[in-house]
Parts: C-alpha cells; sequence; structure tokens
C-alpha cells in the first residue's frame, strides 16, 4: 500500500512482460540479495536459501499461468430455474502486493446471481486465487474478480468483497499492526438495487 491515490485501472491481466528468466538467475539474484542484506550466501544455513527462495516464489506467483476466464468456461444449466443469490463466503488467499512485495493476507466474499447457468463453486475460490497469486493492489484485484465473473457468466449481478491486512503497513513503513482494508465491486443487480445489495452485505461478516 502507498498513500497517494490510486488512478483507477482497466481490469486487463497483468502478463509478463519479455523472455522468462532462467531459474539460475532468479537464484543469483537471491544470493545478490543476501549479500546486500549483510550475510554470507554461502554459510551453511543459507546456501540452500536462494533455491527455496525461488521455488517460494513459483508457489507465490503461479497465478501468473492461469487463464481466469477459462476456469469459468464449464457451468451448468440444470438448475431448475434457480435465480437467487449464490455466495462463497470468506475465501481465505495469500497475495503480494506489488509496490512492496510484501504479503497481503486475507478472504474474499463472491457473490452473483445467475442467469440460467451456474458455475462449480470452487470455480469461484480458483478465479480468488489466480488472481491473488499476482503481485497485486488489493482495489485491482477486487475488480479484476467482479469483472471476470460478469463477463464469462454474463449473471443478473456480481458482488466481491475483500477484507485484508498489508504487511507493508504492519511490518514497515508507518508499522500499524490490526488494522484491514476492505474493498468492493458491485456490478449489475448488486449495484442497481439496494436490497439486493443488502442481502449480500448482511452474507459478509
Ligand atoms: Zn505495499
Amino acid at each position: 500500500m502507498n498513500d497517494q491515490p490510486r488512478p483507477p485501472k482497466s481490469s486487463s491481466r497483468t502478463t509478463a512482460a519479455g523472455a522468462k528468466p532462467a531459474r539460475a538467475e532468479v537464484e543469483e539474484a537471491f544470493r545478490t540479495i543476501i549479500r546486500w542484506a549483510g550475510d554470507d550466501p554461502a554459510r551453511d544455513g543459507l546456501r540452500e536459501t536462494p533455491a527455496r527462495v525461488t521455488k517460494a516464489f513459483q508457489e507465490w506467483f503461479v497465478g501468473y499461468q492461469t487463464d481466469p476466464d477459462a476456469l469459468l468456461a464449464k457451468t451448468f444449466e440444470e438448475i431448475e430455474g434457480y435465480d437467487e443469490m449464490i455466495v462463497l463466503r470468506g475465501i481465505p488467499f495469500e497475495s503480494h502486493c506489488e509496490h512492496h512485495m510484501a504479503p497481503i493476507i486475507g478472504r474474499a466474499w463472491v457473490g452473483y446471481i445467475p442467469t440460467g447457468r451456474v458455475v462449480g463453486i470452487s470455480k469461484l475460490a480458483r478465479v480468488v486465487d489466480t488472481y491473488a497469486k499476482r503481485l497485486q493492489i488489493q482495489e485491482k484485484m477486487t475488480s479484476q474478480i467482479a469483472n471476470t465473473l460478469n463477463k464469462v457468466l454474463k449473471p443478473q449481478g456480481v458482488a466481491v468483497v475483500i477484507k485484508a491486512t498489508h504487511h507493508c503497513m504492519s511490518t514497515r513503513g508507518v508499522y500499524k499492526h490490526g488494522t484491514d482494508l476492505v474493498t468492493s465491486r458491485m456490478l449489475g443487480a448488486f449495484r442497481n438495487n439496494p436490497m439486493t445489495r443488502q442481502e449480500f452485505m448482511a452474507l459478509v461478516d
């Protein structure tokens, strides 16, 4: 997080620019960082660290390898006319802020009102994960999740609320613990109908 106002961004997907560096280059970069921090990357306890950190980064940023649209491609139509709200509550996620690469730890509430077809509920969680496992700002991630559901499922409405703590704020900078940032994006019925929005917000705890 930083204190500067952020211009609204489009929901365009973040993609790696240029060719992917070799693993050895990445490990060498982490050896440089260890030296710069003041330690010796050759000492016993640190010898394997650059390889381990590289592997950890692979997990933390695996979201670049998944196309969120494709996750939602498979839908179910035999829903007996179900057209009420579907809400997956409190989906835990781990992300990293794009300003400091510090952890963002939080939960997401994702709701939509279908028009004739629904998606497997685990797919909602996977969309959250796919965007979380990239360099992020919370506001952008909130929009990306909502916009993807809206674009692919074409539902009557989409609602996304995210609550998260930002380690760049608690472990450095202003050192403020115990705060969380709440962001939301409401589309369609959730934006236009106060009752619908209220019904959703009552499910966010
Ligand atoms: Zn940050």
